[in-house]
């Protein structure tokens, strides 16, 4: 079972709680037991599982990325959009979860989030549910 789902970013860097929506992609696979993979097919935006509990917890994430990589630090590729390309790479592109009867095996503070890094962009977010 492969859903594809769609996020709408509104700003240039975001990180939005996609959780009810993967646990929805999941419902409707009808698998309760396996793994389920979060696949972002995107080189400017990423996935990430992070506190969902404190927004301060984003804004930190977001903010200190940016003082690492900032937009204009005189890169070579010519988009202007070198920095979100680096940022994808440092969070990565998918996430991996057991899936455990119909449960997203999540901690208590965890949320699978969507990063923006070059928005805003109408984005493509795969989820794979593997029965095992
Ligand atoms: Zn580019």
């Amino acid at each position: 079972m492969l859903e594809e789902l769609t996020v709408r970013t509104a700003r240039r860097e975001e990180m939005i709680d996609i959780t009810s929506l993967v646990r929805a992609a999941v419902r409707r696979s009808g698998i309760e037991q396996g793994m389920v993979y979060v696949y972002c097919p995107h080189t400017t935006a990423g996935i990430t599982i992070q506190e969902n509990a404190d927004p301060d917890v984003r804004t930190d994430l977001l903010t200190h990325l940016a003082r690492l990589m900032p937009q204009d630090a005189g890169f070579r590729h010519s988009e202007g959009n070198a920095d979100a390309h680096i940022k994808s790479s440092l969070v990565g592109v998918s996430h991996a979860l057991p899936l455990d009867r119909g449960n997203l095996t999540l901690g208590t503070w965890q949320a699978v989030f969507f990063c923006e890094f070059d928005g805003p962009r109408t984005r493509r977010v795969l989820v794979k549910v593997v029965a095992g």
